[in-house]
């Protein structure tokens, strides 16, 4: 069993460039369009490290996702 533990001062680092993740940017991307049907949850947030630019692993939602 695994223990989750809180800690408030808990800094999570980016896994590419290492920069402590003190906030992240994000934005949404429609991509309900093009796809012939439109998708009613065609939005999705797409996260990116505000040094590298690269996507951290966060919470990737998979039940938005229409097929
Ligand atoms: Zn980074």
């Amino acid at each position: 069993m695994t223990v989750i533990r809180e800690s408030p001062d808990l800094v999570p680092l980016c896994p590419h460039c290492e920069a402590a993740l003190t906030e992240v940017e994000a934005r949404t991307i429609d991509v309900g369009r093009g796809g012939g049907v439109q998708i009613r949850f065609g939005r999705r947030y797409v996260y990116a490290c505000p040094a590298c630019r690269k996507e951290p692993s966060i919470s990737h939602r998979k039940g938005f996702w229409a097929g």
